[in-house]
């Protein structure tokens, strides 16, 4: 049987076939990635989209905090970039970050030099590729309020400086496409002391842990909060949000198979010890089915849910 690998190009970095994914991930469970690439440096990385032939699929992921892999896995190319790609450096009031670093390294590196304002990253336990792609936020800030620029590559391995402007930055959503990699970002904050910044930071921390499940094998928020404007067609009172509409329909402590709507925090989903990826997307569309049986909302996933279903 002819392999993938034939096709792709030479390059400094790691081709792994087969390679554990899903299991990598915040749920610890789902499928595996065809070809797994971790690229030496950014010049390899730009050397190998440049070659990979144009049918080949090609996706990148961070973290996995915010992904389900289904059973069946990945085809074509995943990319886990390495350390080369973490970097963090902070100058006057701006901090420039490596797509794979931890948003709660940019956060601490920011308060350590004194710059306000990125401390809700402290509360995504994802890195800064993914926080972009995904416009990642948390108590009243998101990515669109302090980037001041991102670099990417498009599927050619050509080098791309945006702006927020370019990214059609709204709740939760980019139109970064799934074949983009985000290689780095540029933040901006405020000077101010240090202790005050840092002392926000262990706030962040002390709320999540008293209202989210953050030890458990979790990816955040499974569903986004509806838009006013659905809220109000649907006759409810302003501000509902997501969790309170899984609530009215009986999806707090839910349960598919290994998979739960979580009892502490109904739109954080949990694999209870042995769900499988299937178990996870089921217990989601179940949720889903139910509101919009009951407020004609048609939720839209949060979670990024990608590869082949086990047959
Ligand atoms: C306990 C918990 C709490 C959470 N709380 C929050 C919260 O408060 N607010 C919030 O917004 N989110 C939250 N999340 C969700 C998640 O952490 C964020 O969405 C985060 O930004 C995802 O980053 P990641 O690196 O894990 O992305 P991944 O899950 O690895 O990927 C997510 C998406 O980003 C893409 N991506 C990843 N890296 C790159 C890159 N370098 N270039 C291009 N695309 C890329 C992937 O292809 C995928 O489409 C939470 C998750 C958990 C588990």
């Amino acid at each position: 049987m002819s392999s993938i690998l034939e096709k792709l190009p030479e390059v400094r970095g790691k081709y792994t076939e087969n390679a554990s994914l899903g299991e990598k991930g915040w749920f610890r469970c789902g499928g595996k990635a065809e070809v797994l690439f971790k690229p030496a440096d950014v010049g390899d990385l730009q050397h190998f989209l440049k070659n990979c032939p144009s049918d080949v699929p090609v996706q990148v992921f961070g973290a996995l905090s915010n992904s389900i892999i289904r059973d069946g896995g990945l085809k074509g190319v995943t990319i886990r970039l390495n350390r080369s790609f973490a970097d963090i450096k902070a100058d006057g009031e701006t901090v420039t970050a490596g797509a794979l670093a931890l948003d709660a390294n940019v956060a601490r590196m920011a308060a350590e030099a004194g710059i306000g304002g990125l401390e809700f990253l402290s509360g995504i336990p994802g890195t800064i590729g993914g926080a972009l792609k995904m416009n990642a936020g948390c108590y009243g800030t998101e990515i669109n309020d302090v980037l001041v620029e991102a670099t990417l590559l498009d599927r050619q391995g050509n080098r791309l400086t945006v702006t927020p402007a370019d990214l059609d930055m709204t709740y939760r959503h980019t139109n970064i496409g799934d074949d983009m990699i985000v290689v780095s970002a540029t933040f901006k904050g405020t000077s101010e002391d240090a202790r005050i910044v840092k002392a926000r930071i262990e706030e962040i921390k002390t709320r999540r842990e008293e209202s989210q499940p953050i030890r458990e094998k979790t990816g955040g928020s499974t569903f986004a909060n509806p838009s006013a404007t659905e809220i109000a067609q649907a006759g409810l009172p302003e501000g509902t949000k997501v969790w309170q509409l899984i609530d009215s329909v009986g999806g707090r402590g839910l349960t598919i198979g290994g998979a739960q709507m979580s009892e502490k925090h109904c739109n954080f989903m949990i694999n209870t010890g042995d769900a499988t990826a299937a178990d996870l997307e089921a217990l989601g569309e179940e949720i889903r089915a139910r509101v919009l049986e009951k407020h004609g909302i048609a939720l839209r996933w949060e979670i990024r849910r990608i590869g082949e279903a086990n047959e």
